[in-house]
């Protein structure tokens, strides 16, 4: 029988994932089938009881409920612990399992498809919602130094408390970055989906800087900004939604697809 999967999020049709998922499928002779399914804003727990009792294998989760998911769980990955969020399920027996892929994607792209190497690198990771919480722990393991900024610093600060026992990480406003330089930026805020700028200054990019938006699929100001600030190398964040959904796929199907091509096609 065809083994089903889906992604849950409220809004959903604008989502590549059912591409990239087919995709993998096809290029890796898996049976499996997935969709692109929208949950109400207060009915994602009913939604996901649905699919489990229908017999689904797991499912993605997207905006906005990363962090209600992990609620769900009877067992959370170490990665998805301590993120507190939640991107990708697995349905076993009734029960539900939850782990976060955003990070190992983020990280892929960046030191795969980019071939920028992050040890020992200074890095701004803009934003303290659920896709900073995803991959502040994976940035961790690659050896990097970490400041969070915020518009609402009390958040940063709060993400900063959690993630102190891991490595050096301090919280700023954007005001308080002046004077500062830094080996790769990181846009995890949403800023780009209303077409703004988060207020940073100026001369924020080191000699080969990389600056890397999350958000794909458009020419975002953050990106431009960085282009006039003299950063070295531009990047969106369709690479790591490529390499985040492998990571997924990889650990529902136990193959690892290629995702190059699959990269490719989304770009043409
Ligand atoms: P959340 O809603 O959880 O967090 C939004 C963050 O953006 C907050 O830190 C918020 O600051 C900040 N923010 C929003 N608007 C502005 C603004 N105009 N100026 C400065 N800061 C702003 O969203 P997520 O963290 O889940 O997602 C963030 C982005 O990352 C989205 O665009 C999403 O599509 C993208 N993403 C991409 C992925 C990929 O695979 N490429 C994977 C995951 C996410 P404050 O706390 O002050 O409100």
């Amino acid at each position: 029988m065809t083994d089903r999967y889906a992604v849950i999020g409220h809004p959903i049709s604008h989502s590549k994932s059912p591409m990239i998922y087919q995709a993998f499928a096809a290029q890796t002779h898996q049976d499996m089938s997935y969709e692109a399914i929208e949950a109400p804003l207060d009915g994602f727990k009913a939604t996901i009881e649905r699919l489990v009792s229908e017999g689904y294998k797991g499912c993605n989760v997207t905006v906005p409920f990363k962090f209600e998911a992990l609620k769900l769980c009877k067992q959370l990955t170490g990665r998805a612990q301590a993120a507190q969020a939640v991107n990708t399920l697995f349905f076993r027996d009734g029960a539900i399992f939850g782990d976060n892929t955003d990070g190992v994607g983020l990280l892929a792209d960046i030191e795969q498809n980019l071939k920028c190497k992050l040890l020992f690198k200074k890095v701004l990771l803009m934003g303290a919602g659920g896709a900073a919480h995803g991959v502040i722990w994976q940035l961790f393991n690659a050896g990097v130094t970490i400041t969070v900024a915020n518009r609402t610093v009390e958040k940063a600060q709060q993400l900063v408390s959690e993630f102190a026992p891991y490595g050096t990480v301090i919280a700023s406003s954007y005001e308080a970055l002046a004077g500062k330089t830094f080996d790769v930026v990181v846009n995890a805020t949403s800023s780009s989906l209303a077409d703004e700028l988060p207020p940073l200054p100026e001369g924020l990019f080191a000699p080969q800087a990389l600056a890397y938006d999350m958000m794909y699929g458009k020419q975002t100001p953050f990106l431009k900004f960085a282009a006039e600030q003299g950063a070295a190398q531009l990047a969106d964040g369709l690479g790591m939604l490529v390499e985040q959904a492998a990571e997924a796929f990889f650990k529902w199907r136990e193959v690892r697809p290629d995702t190059a091509p699959v990269i490719a096609r989304l770009r043409a």
